[in-house]
């Protein structure tokens, strides 16, 4: 089996032949942690945008969207603490000049660690055969568990740190545990330092009358701010919604790992408005809710975990991942965070406007606590592609490259394809194409023998193939083939529509939610 780090090439190199991401400006060499979406990347953002949106806004009758400026008024950050909190520890090598999230390097070692255990496990797994147990094997080995202690020790005393703003403790964890600069091997690092995310910028034309501003580093805060407004306007009740989808900007120090951590990203929020001392429930509920959402595409459920944090941000009571077993191993997708009153709180004070509820229930008001749900749009299409690009051993002997998108989230639905560019065939197909693309989008492809067409669509992640032949003339039936089992059928033209709506209709896949 090929390793971790040549699967994850595999996924940046097809993502980029396929038409899905494109480096940003790549005939200037790039910029850093910033990418563009190609023709089919777009479609299948897009599609993952509107699953969400879908599954959010429109099928909660107490959840309406909203979109919100990137730009806003530059005390929104003061007040929801990041211009005082958003940082990340930094840690630079003196050796390499490299720069390094101090944690980060924590983290590395540590899962470093974990994969010894897992190593352990393996080995003891072919050794024990069927009658392996593995949860016993881990509470009992003394490697392991000696391995899983250290482990646990490392993290504990990092998240200590972090909170108490330890930061020279941080670089001593780092000198004790003998961390090295993974590019020189060099331990000779500088202290460690705060460095705010925020990216800044003007607005404005005069130097002395411009304001600073920030880039939006999370959507969030433009639901906040707008809390009352949709409230009264949408005569909204408590418990209630507000969703939105838009860019949010980092400065991130690490940025690699392609479009897991990007510069520029894109999220899909939503902030659930709830009463006080109701928000563990919610929190419950809606850790189910996403998990069902993540699991009706189908994508395993072994590949999904929850994480809960250790290290809670400054404004959350609660708070868990749901992680995603990414190529590079399992890291978050999403954040679920109980956030209580301290963003709506912390408004009131610094604007001075009342963003309170009158709950006719209690007849009183209060500062609604709010539950937040946090996806990265641009995460969950990596975990989409990675996750379904496969080489498969053909029974012929030889491998076929798929890319098996769940049909719904696919950019192309269908793919027509006329047999031969002659005796009247392609007429037939484009007749096909023009019927079907009030419904789909549908590709057209005439080149080639028709296996080498069936491969590209199989490639760039298209579900069905429908080939015109000259049968197709005589009877009015064609050929539909499906991508992930290459199985074909000859149905009638009348039908086509049909079996591919069933195929790919949001509704028969968001039913799974329900
Ligand atoms: P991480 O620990 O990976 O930096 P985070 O905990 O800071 O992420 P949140 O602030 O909770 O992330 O943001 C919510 C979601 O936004 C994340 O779960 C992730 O999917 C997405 N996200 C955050 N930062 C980035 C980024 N730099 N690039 C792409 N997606 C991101």
């Amino acid at each position: 089996m090929a390793n971790q780090e040549d699967i994850f090439k595999k996924v940046i190199s097809h993502a980029k032949e396929y038409g899905y991401v494109f480096q940003s400006s790549e005939i200037y060499d790039g910029l850093s942690a910033v990418y563009d979406y190609g023709q089919n990347g777009a479609e299948l953002k897009k599609n993952i945008r509107e699953y969400w949106w879908k599954a959010m806004v429109q099928l909660n009758e107490n959840i309406v969207g909203i979109d919100a400026a990137i730009f806003m008024h530059p005390t929104t950050w003061k007040a929801s603490g990041h211009v005082d909190a958003f940082n990340d520890p930094l840690i630079d090598n003196k050796d390499s000049k490299k720069r390094y999230r101090a944690d980060v390097l924590i983290e590395d070692y540590v899962a470093k660690i974990e994969s010894k255990i897992d190593k352990e496990v393996a080995k003891a797994s072919k050794r024990f055969g069927d009658s392996f147990d593995k949860e016993q094997f881990l509470s009992t080995n003394q490697r392991v568990v000696d391995y899983q202690a250290k482990a646990d020790e490392i993290l504990k005393r990092m998240a200590k740190s972090l909170e108490n703003e330890d930061l020279a403790d941080v670089k001593a964890l780092i000198e004790e545990l003998e961390i090295a600069c993974p590019l020189s091997g060099s331990k000779n690092w500088t202290d460690v330092k705060q460095f705010n995310l925020m990216f800044g910028t003007k607005l404005g034309a005069s130097a002395d009358s411009a304001m600073d501003l920030y880039l939006r580093p999370e959507t969030a805060q433009g639901i906040f701010v707008n809390f009352l407004n949709v409230q009264k306007t949408g005569r909204m009740k408590i418990p209630f919604g507000i969703a939105q989808t838009g860019k949010a900007f980092r400065n991130e120090i690490v940025a690699r790992q392609f479009i897991f951590r990007m510069r520029e990203f894109e999220q899909m929020e939503m902030q659930f408005f709830i009463k006080p001392g109701t928000q563990m429930e919610w929190y419950e509920a809606w850790k189910e809710k996403r998990m069902k959402w993540h699991l009706s595409l189908g994508m395993g459920a072994d590949n999904y975990r929850f994480h809960d944090h250790e290290k809670l941000a400054h404004y959350a009571d609660a708070a868990a991942d749901i992680e995603f077993k990414f190529p590079f191993g399992f890291k978050e997708l999403e954040g679920i965070h109980s956030r209580t009153d301290f963003d709506l709180g912390n408004h009131e004070k610094y604007s001075g406007k009342k963003l309170q509820y009158f709950d006719p229930e209690e007849n009183k008001s209060y500062v609604p606590y709010v539950l937040e749900t946090s996806i990265g749009l641009d995460r969950m299409f990596l975990a989409v592609f990675s996750n379904s690009l496969q080489e498969e051993e053909l029974e012929n002997g030889s491998t076929r490259t798929v890319l098996k998108i769940p049909a719904v989230l696919a950019p192309n639905k269908v793919a027509v394809l006329p047999l031969l560019k002659r005796d009247g065939l392609p007429e037939v197909a484009q007749k096909l194409v023009d019927d079907l693309k009030w419904d789909f989008n549908v590709d057209y492809d005439e080149k080639d023998a028709v296996g080498r067409r069936y491969r590209r669509q199989d490639a760039a992640g298209t579900p069905f193939c429908v080939t015109v032949d000259h049968q197709t003339l005589e009877d009015k039936t064609v050929t539909i083939r499906h991508r992930d089992t290459m199985e074909q059928k000859r149905v009638k033209l009348s039908e086509v529509k049909d079996i591919i709506s069933k195929e790919v209709d949001m509704r028969y896949w968001l039913q799974k939610i329900q």
